[in-house]
């Protein structure tokens, strides 16, 4: 056994947590659990308050957040959970950029009058923290999908507590292998694992990581009630997939860099947005038509809105009439995976027309 002192790194853990114990003819995975019901008188007791196949990815997911996950059915409804714990009358303050999904949420609670809704520019730290004044909780997206603006997690959490109001932190896009919000005093972690934890375009699911027991037991609770549970398969899935999230993650980073480096300055594109980390980039382009030849010009890349497979995507995410009007026309957002670098920058330059 490794030193019990040494801590393990996560490359290890992601591999190692979530299995059997090491016992003869125990399965080296934990197997994908089909029952609706459990033999009375355990833990379990039925499916839609828990199975085994869940337990492994929540093992492993709130590990590397450094809290206590609960998997849902997708990044939606982790969202509404969260949500969900929410006196009537809150008032919530959200990035006005945030995930087209998580505006649609904010507004169509407004709407029925469950809660009050204040955007802000998420880079901002100082309007953030003022607009937390009196309200219950201060949503936080960073790097926000698709404009890519980076915010403080720490100075935010600070000051959002000091205003009384929770903070929740969407990191799909970093993943906890580049951020961890609640080492940064977030109450709240939230993952579309649709993305980049499950990695390969097959699995939709969501989870919520929580610092504390409370807020665990909240949020299970409302999995329980609401029933928003994932399917033992889809799960399954999640968890192979998150064993390999560091070598995806690891190379799909380094070959956005290599990219936004090898775009940069390329006629026919107005900017190169890049946070500097992740894979994923946003270029824009002088125009909507432009973008839209853009995906429909390209070979490898493909046309298909979400991100964080292992194969490269791009799309117009002005094509959606729900996202923010303040995000430009030609903006395309590129999702890069594991192809080689040079074929996805032959492929784009020649769609570009470059
Ligand atoms: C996709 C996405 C979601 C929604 O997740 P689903 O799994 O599609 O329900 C939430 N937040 C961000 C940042 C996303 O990219």
């Amino acid at each position: 056994m490794p030193d019990a002192q040494q801590p393990l790194h996560v490359e290890t853990r992601v591999v190692t947590l979530g299995r059997p114990s090491s016992e003869p003819d125990q399965p080296l995975n934990v197997p994908v659990t089909l029952t609706s019901t459990f033999i009375a008188g355990g833990d379990l007791e039925y499916g839609r308050y828990g199975n085994p196949t869940w337990t492994a990815f929540e093992d492993v997911l709130g590990d590397l957040e450094g809290g206590r996950c609960i998997a849902f059915a997708s990044g939606m409804a982790a969202i509404a959970a969260v949500l969900d714990l929410l006196d009537a009358g809150s008032k919530v303050v959200a990035p006005r950029h945030s995930y087209t999904g998580t505006i649609g949420q904010l507004q169509d609670s407004e709407r029925r009058g469950r809660i009050t809704v204040e955007y802000v520019d998420i880079a901002d730290t100082e309007a953030v923290v003022g607009a937390a004044e009196g309200a219950a909780l201060v949503w936080i997206e960073t790097p926000t999908n698709p404009a890519l603006e980076v915010a403080d997690v720490a100075a935010i959490a600070a000051g959002a507590h000091a205003a009384g109001a929770l903070v929740a932190v969407d990191n799909t896009f970093a993943t906890p292998l580049l951020q961890r919000p609640l080492e940064s005093g977030a109450d709240l972690v939230v993952h579309s694992a649709t993305k980049y934890i499950s990695g390969h375009s097959d699995v939709l699911m969501g989870a919520v990581v929580t610092a504390t027991a409370e807020h665990a037991e909240a949020i299970t609770s409302i999995r329980t009630l609401r029933g928003a549970i994932p399917a033992p398969l889809e799960t399954f899935l999640a968890l192979r997939g998150l064993r390999t999230l560091p070598v995806r993650l690891e190379r799909a980073q380094s070959t956005a860099q290599e990219l936004v480096r090898r775009l940069s300055g390329l006629e026919g594109l107005q900017e190169v947005r890049y946070p500097g980390f992740g894979a994923i980039v946003s270029i824009v382009l002088p125009t909507a038509e432009a973008a839209d030849a853009l995906a429909s010009s390209v070979r490898l890349w493909r046309h298909a809105t979400s991100l964080g497979g292992v194969e490269s995507t791009l799309e117009r995410r002005r094509r959606w009439p729900a996202e923010a009007s303040t995000i430009p026309e030609g903006l395309v957002r590129l999702s890069v995976g594991l192809e080689h670098v040079d074929d996805l920058e032959r492929d784009l330059r020649s769609a570009l027309g470059a």
